[in-house]
């Protein structure tokens, strides 16, 4: 017998592919921090290419299973960690940031805030940290802020690339080091960036992801 699907049933769908997400801000909007020019290259040239070379990879393995072709493992699902990181990393970047007219800045909030000063003693001591993580990833990467659900505890990250030494934990904040992300602006000076970076976190959407986990 035949069940049919019900309306709305993915599996019923065609398949869905990676898309470029909306900021929630105008490109203008992070200046000084982060300046019009570089916002627009690194959201629809930098973004747009792990879009891309994530989607290339999944019509490559779309391909392969139709026609029985081998697929290489290996080497394609590097390259499918590299992209797909690179993608999930920005749009949560993105995500977390906001201009200092509209929330962006200030201190954390709510349940981030008490997380926060319980596993490093202070807001102070956390951005110390955080700032040394991100000024010291070697070559591309990232800072992130993580949560454990094991431990309850938030976890400094430093991720290289955009997919080396992770810890598959929930991400609550990151902060984008690689040189595309800030050259424009601050040429060699990455700690300028990281600095400037404090003033456009937005807090609430970090602190809503902690708590969408400890529901
Ligand atoms: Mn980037």
């Amino acid at each position: 017998m035949i069940v049919k699907a019900q309306s709305g049933d993915y599996m019923e769908e065609a398949k869905l592919l990676y898309s470029l997400p909306k900021l929630n801000y105008d490109y203008g909007a992070l200046a000084p921090h982060i300046s019009e020019a570089l916002l627009i290259l690194h959201h629809t040239k930098h973004h747009q290419a792990y879009v891309n070379g994530a989607n290339a990879i999944l019509e490559k393995m779309d391909k392969a299973r139709k026609e029985g072709a081998d697929l290489g493992m290996k080497a394609t699902l590097k390259e499918l960690s590299f992209h797909i990181g690179g993608h999930v990393l920005h749009s949560l970047f993105w995500d977390n940031l906001a201009p200092p007219s509209k929330g962006g800045g200030g201190k954390p909030v709510g349940k981030l805030a008490e997380a926060i000063d319980k596993e490093f003693g202070s807001f102070e001591r956390f951005k110390k940290e955080f700032a040394q993580a991100a000024n010291s990833a070697e070559g591309s990467g990232w800072a992130a802020l993580t949560f454990c659900m094991k431990t309850k505890r938030p976890m400094i990250m430093q991720v290289e690339k955009h997919n080396v030494n992770t810890y598959p934990f929930h991400i609550l904040l990151v902060l984008d080091v690689w040189e595309h992300a800030y050259y424009l602006d601050y040429k060699n000076e990455r700690a300028k960036f990281v600095e400037a970076f404090w003033s456009i976190v937005n807090w609430e959407a970090a602190n809503k992801r902690l708590e969408k986990l400890l529901k």
